[in-house]
């Protein structure tokens, strides 16, 4: 499939996720969280890489608080290096306008990770992932890093299991967590 339709289709979707009203927007992110500790492999995990949410995307904010180790990624060239955070954790505002940790924060070896929360712009019903655009998830989860860990992508409902353009380099997500469901694929 054309790049051309990918980024079209992300930009609608991303335009859509913009026109949410801040109250729906953070109601929906607490269903997200809430469902998310329902769920056996997110209460199990210790180790969890995450993100900090940005252009609308699901605030986990309220998970940070749970006694997990968190990690949360800085984009390095090609690649995400990953961080632990603890609450008070000074932050700086990295290249896309992220909210990123320090490079002198300790950083964490994805393979110990005992779960990832992905950032999904949009995914479809065999559980592919549209993201921003960068292939950074693609490349974390690419069979070359031979990286086992489970995969949670969280996303809003109304931009879960829709086509989406795949391309060979896609990897599929394990799961899927919306304000209304968890897909499991
Ligand atoms: P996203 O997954 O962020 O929506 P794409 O799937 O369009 O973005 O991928 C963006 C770019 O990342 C592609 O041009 C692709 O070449 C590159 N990419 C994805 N996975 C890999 C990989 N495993 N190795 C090298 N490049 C990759
Ligand atoms: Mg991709």
């Amino acid at each position: 499939m054309s790049k051309l339709d990918k980024s079209s289709l992300r930009r609608e979707i991303l335009q859509q996720r913009r026109s949410l009203s801040a109250e729906d927007w953070q109601h929906k992110s607490n269903l997200i969280c809430d469902r998310l500790k329902t769920l056996t492999i997110f209460r199990e995990a210790q180790t969890i890489l995450a993100y900090f949410s940005f252009r609308q995307e699901p605030d986990l904010t309220p998970l940070f608080a749970l006694d997990k180790t968190w990690a949360f990624p800085r984009c390095v060239g090609k690649s995400l290096v990953w961080h632990s955070w603890q609450p008070g954790t000074e932050l700086q505002t990295g290249k896309y306008g992220i909210q990123e940790l320090l490079p002198t924060a300790p950083t964490i070896a994805p393979i110990t990770a005992d779960l990832i929360l992905v950032p999904t712009v949009a995914s479809n019903d065999r559980g592919f992932r549209l993201g921003y655009g960068g292939g950074f998830y693609d490349r974390l989860l690419s069979p070359e890093s031979n990286l086992n860990v489970p995969t949670i992508g969280i996303v809003f409902d109304f931009a879960s299991g829709i086509a989406i353009p795949t391309d060979p380099w896609d990897r599929p997500l394990d799961f899927v967590c919306t304000e209304m469901n968890i897909y499991v694929y």
